[in-house]
């Protein structure tokens, strides 16, 4: 039973130090608001999702400009990372690598690389995305946040959720003694399936588009580079395994994360006849195993690899609440849903999330207009989910089609290459909602060609989609993505950025000055932003 103890008064109580939970408390606090962060683990831990994208580590740069956070800055490009804090593990990413496989057969390379996907995210290493290694990472941001004088409490349990009259009292018990905390307002970044949810009873939604998906993970080391099982034909735009490489098949996906230390993240998700077929709920290496043998070539590449780890199976990947917001408390986008990593999306959802949410903290006290702004940011939460989940789950239905897959994914490149350009070129407005998804033209496209795409199309509906899809992205194509003449390889070419000027609606010195912007990197300590899609 609690005794009463003197309570911890505070303006937030974030519960959990995930990546999202400790950025947050930072960021509040380093507008002065009192900040409490409760976490029932303790770091460092193993966590899954550490892959990034140009638009997550924008993300992660605006929120450290915006909040005169220059130490976390440094965690948004691979260069500065490694300049900086060499001490936190990471992984480069210079791009998105798509392999395409049928089931029993070796990896089929052919002259048009029409098994094969590169687009590349960035021209170099130095500005290049990063996959966070969590352990690390997580516990870098938990200290910043306790440096900057968050109240930390780790291996604390919340055991009561009291509303109260101006606000929620927690109360929890940390080694053996309670601990009760008086907060004005609970954030609750605890992750999917977390802490209010359970609290509250929500018991989630059924997902609208995506077939029901397991997922079977752990780190690994010596798991050898694709490119010694497949050297590449030609040039590639990078290193092929210098990204998040996907082996794509009928029925889920294989990623594989190299982390600079030695370890490297793979995992499978799978839709459930295949999770069932293999057995994934009963014995992880044994099942892993029998997902290699199905496909000889990624087989080859984790041929000499051991776990590190215990694998770890989620018998449900996708998850969404009822509710995100409630009188004195809002869950952050990872804890309202999560839909499945194929296009590394949970990251910049959550950060968007997290930039949306302080700023109503701040600026808003408790009261009708603050309500009124929460609900507006459960609605914009919910409809990103909801986009994400489309366009996933459009590519979950066409895994046995590499090509309609490969043309789908140009909706997700030629929308996060424009959002992310017109963002750094100060027209956000360009750009609205995470994919474009609120966009008056692109918008309703990209739901009509996943609806399409549901519909598994043959023939002359295929070829229908394939234009609709090409029609679609014209208009926002800044990456030559619709130039079939590169045949799956997307290179970063300041040609590509100079021929979307009008479509950016940028003059030719904006964008030479994006260019030199980022060719003479002179940006990261300076605080200015540079492209990361230019060369
Ligand atoms: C298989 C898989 C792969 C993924 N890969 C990617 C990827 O490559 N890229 C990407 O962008 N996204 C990816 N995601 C999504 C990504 O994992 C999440 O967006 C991200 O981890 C969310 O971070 P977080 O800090 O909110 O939550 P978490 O990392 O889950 O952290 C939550 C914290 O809350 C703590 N906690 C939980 N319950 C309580 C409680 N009751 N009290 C106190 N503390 C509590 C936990 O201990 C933990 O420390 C992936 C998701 C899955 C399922």
């Amino acid at each position: 039973m609690l005794v009463p103890v003197s309570p911890l008064d505070v303006d937030v109580a974030v519960i959990g130090s995930g990546f999202a939970g400790s950025l947050t408390a930072l960021l509040l606090r380093s507008r002065g608001r009192r900040v409490a962060l409760v976490e029932r683990g303790r770091h460092p831990r193993f966590v899954i999702g550490e892959s990034t994208t140009p638009l997550t580590n924008l993300l992660l740069e605006e929120l450290a400009d915006d909040y005169d956070l220059p130490h976390l800055r440094v965690f948004s490009k691979w260069g500065t990372w490694q300049a900086h804090r060499p001490d936190v593990g990471v992984g480069l990413k210079r791009g998105f690598t798509f392999l395409f496989h049928r089931l029993g057969k070796p990896f089929e390379p052919t002259p048009d690389r029409a098994h094969e996907l590169m687009v590349a995210a960035s021209p170099n290493d130095r500005v290049a995305d990063t996959h966070w290694y969590r352990p690390d990472f997580d516990l870098a941001l938990v200290d910043a946040a306790r440096a900057a004088g968050v109240e930390y409490f780790d291996e604390t349990r919340i055991e009561a959720v009291h509303p109260e009259a101006a606000g929620i009292r927690l109360a929890a018990r940390r080694h053996g003694r309670t601990l009760d905390i008086r907060a004005a307002f609970v954030v609750d970044a605890s992750g999917p399936r977390g802490f209010l949810v359970n609290a509250l009873g929500d018991g989630g939604t059924a997902p609208r588009w995506m077939p029901p998906t397991q997922a079977l993970y752990t780190h690994f080391t010596d798991v050898d580079l694709w490119e010694s099982v497949m050297p590449p034909a030609g040039q590639p735009p990078y290193p092929p395994d210098a990204a998040a490489l996907h082996h794509i098949f009928p029925g889920g996906w294989i990623w594989i994360l190299r982390f600079n230390n030695g370890i490297t993240s793979a995992g499978a998700a799978l839709t459930d006849p295949l999770a069932a077929q293999l057995g994934i709920g009963n014995g992880g290496a044994a099942a892993w195993q029998r997902l290699l043998d199905l496909l000889p070539s990624p087989r080859e590449q984790f041929r000499r690899s051991r776990a590190v780890l215990p694998f770890v199976h989620a018998p449900r990947v996708t998850f969404r609440t009822r509710t995100v917001v409630g009188p004195a408390w809002a869950l952050l986008p990872s804890a309202a849903g999560v839909v499945d990593p194929l296009l590394s999306t949970g990251f910049p959802l959550t950060l968007l999330g997290i930039g949306r949410l302080v700023k109503i903290l701040l600026e808003t006290p408790a009261g009708p207009a603050r309500d009124e702004r929460l609900t507006g940011y459960a609605a914009v939460t919910q409809a990103e989910l909801d986009a994400t989940e489309h366009i996933v789950a459009a590519l979950y239905a066409s895994m046995a089609d590499p090509a309609l897959f490969r043309r789908l994914t140009l909706l997700y490149f030629a929308a996060a290459s424009f959002s992310e350009t017109v963002r750094r070129l100060g027209r956000p407005w360009l750009a609205p909602g995470f994919l474009l998804h609120a966009h008056p033209t692109f918008g309703p496209e990209l739901a009509a060609c996943c609806d399409a795409a549901l519909q598994l199309p043959v023939g002359r509906a295929r070829q229908v989609l394939f234009d609709r899809i090409a029609r679609a992205i014209e208009p926002f194509d800044t990456a030559g993505l619709l130039d079939d003449r590169r045949c799956g390889w997307y290179p970063v070419l300041a040609s590509d950025l100079i021929a979307g000027a009008e479509r950016l609606q940028a003059t030719r010195e904006e964008i030479d000055r994006l260019l030199r912007l980022l060719n003479g990197d002179k940006e990261t300590d300076a605080g200015q932003r540079a492209p990361a899609r230019l060369t």
